[in-house]
């Protein structure tokens, strides 16, 4: 047996709720505030560093908003019904002078020319040669977009925080802005750790199986604003705290799989503190995954995950992504609920979290059991779409019972 160290004993002694647990991987996270200039056309799904200044307005001129003829009616004792046509504006030239007793012919999207206070459509007259015959419904001020009315010179349109998307892109476009600040990527590092992991496409020596977390957790976190290296380690406590050394200097969030407990092969809890690190949490009351720790290594967050590939995912789905959140300064997402089409029982000193299948019925969010349970089992997961969340106040559910649930994906959300 080897030494018990004094902090595997502080470990056994200190177990945190769910909860706690989630409030205190936020806490450990404060928003990067670092930026990078992108151009438009790379700035979909980065996240606005700056708000955005409406540098003209929109639309940036009076403008005809139907295809038709320009006239002016407003403030007469009326138009005469037939008028010659005298000018012509197409979308693209420069706005023109309407003559005073004309009509100008226009299009859509065309600079209205000065002296004009209406757009009359061009269904709307009969044209003769140069003389165009207007219907007798006029309305004075009809089809003009006025400058402004969408935007304002000026005014804020985009706050911080936000995601650019495709309609953000439609409005930056539109006001010609081609250069974003945005949030620079965070920088995740994961070290994934086992003597018997191996990359796939190598040979499978007996007793020894594939790694899945390590790519699993690149897939889980990266993002147009989260960039994922991983790493892999056998269990050697030596080589593992240097690569934390090494990592520390460079990642924004230190995640490592596995080896978090305190068996023979687990080393990933003192080769945290021996590189520098510090665990505020080393042991929380849920199921899967009570091995599990937070903290800080250097100036970045560190992540232990468990070992079993469902403990590792929701792990890192509950801890991780709101992590993320913070640091890339957005506000965490606004929890979800779901009625359960199962029951369920568990003890009260633990939270559970359930891999469930989530389906719309009726307006409403329904999630549905996937089994068979244990936190080894990939496939379970692969059939799933989200988590359930079982407090550990709440010993029975009944079907229909309402719980939070977490989406693996978040795509209205993600950063
Ligand atoms: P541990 O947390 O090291 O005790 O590992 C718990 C279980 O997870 C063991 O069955 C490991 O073989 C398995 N495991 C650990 N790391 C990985 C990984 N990267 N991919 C797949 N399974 C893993
Ligand atoms: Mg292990």
């Amino acid at each position: 047996m080897p030494a018990l160290l004094p902090d595997c004993y502080h470990f056994e002694r200190v177990m945190v709720s769910f909860e706690a647990a989630r409030l205190a991987a936020m806490a450990l996270a404060t928003p990067l505030d670092l930026r990078d200039d992108v151009p438009l056309a790379h700035a979909r799904g980065r996240i606005l560093a700056a708000p955005i200044e409406a540098p003209r307005s929109l639309p940036p001129f009076d403008q005809a908003a139907m295809d038709g003829y320009a006239v002016h009616i407003a403030g007469k004792g009326g138009v005469p019904s037939v008028l010659p046509v005298t000018g012509r504006t197409i979308a693209g030239d420069p706005p023109g002078v309407l003559a005073p007793g004309t009509a100008h012919r226009i299009m859509t999207g065309a600079a209205l020319p000065s002296g004009a206070d209406t757009v009359v459509m061009q269904e709307h007259v009969t044209r003769r040669g140069d003389l165009v015959q207007l219907g007798l419904d006029l309305k004075p001020g009809a089809h003009i977009r006025r400058a402004g009315e969408d935007v304002t010179q000026g005014s804020v349109v985009l706050d911080r925080g936000r995601i650019i998307g495709w309609k953000e892109i439609a409005l930056l476009g539109a006001l010609g802005i081609d250069t974003v600040a945005v949030v620079r990527p965070l920088r995740i590092t994961v070290l994934t750790t086992g003597s018997e992991l191996h990359a796939a496409g190598t040979p499978l020596p007996p007793g020894a199986i594939y790694d899945s977390n390590g790519p699993m957790l690149a897939a889980l976190l990266a993002g147009p604003n989260i960039d994922v290296v991983s790493l892999t380690f056998s269990d050697d406590p030596a080589a593992i705290t240097r690569a934390l050394q090494e990592i520390k200097e460079t990642a924004d969030i230190v995640i490592t799989s596995a080896g978090m407990s305190v068996g023979e092969g687990d080393h990933v809890r003192d080769a945290v503190l021996r590189a520098g690190g510090e665990l505020d949490v080393v042991k929380v009351a849920m199921k899967p995954g009570k091995p599990l720790a937070f903290g800080k290594l250097g100036n970045a967050c560190f992540v232990g995950l468990p070992g079993n590939p469902q403990a590792a995912a929701f792990a890192a789905l509950a801890f991780v992504r709101p992590m993320t959140r913070v640091l890339l300064g957005q506000a965490p997402v606004d929890r979800m609920t779901a009625e359960m089409t199962f029951t369920f029982t568990h003890k009260p000193d633990r939270t559970d979290l359930l891999p469930v299948r989530l389906s719309v019925e009726r307006g409403r969010l329904i999630a549905h059991r996937c089994g068979p349970d244990g936190s080894h089992r990939i496939m379970t997961m692969a059939c799933a779409d989200a988590i359930v969340i079982v407090p550990n106040a709440q010993t029975a559910v009944e079907a229909g019972a309402v719980l939070e649930v977490l989406p693996f994906d978040q795509s209205h959300s993600d950063a």
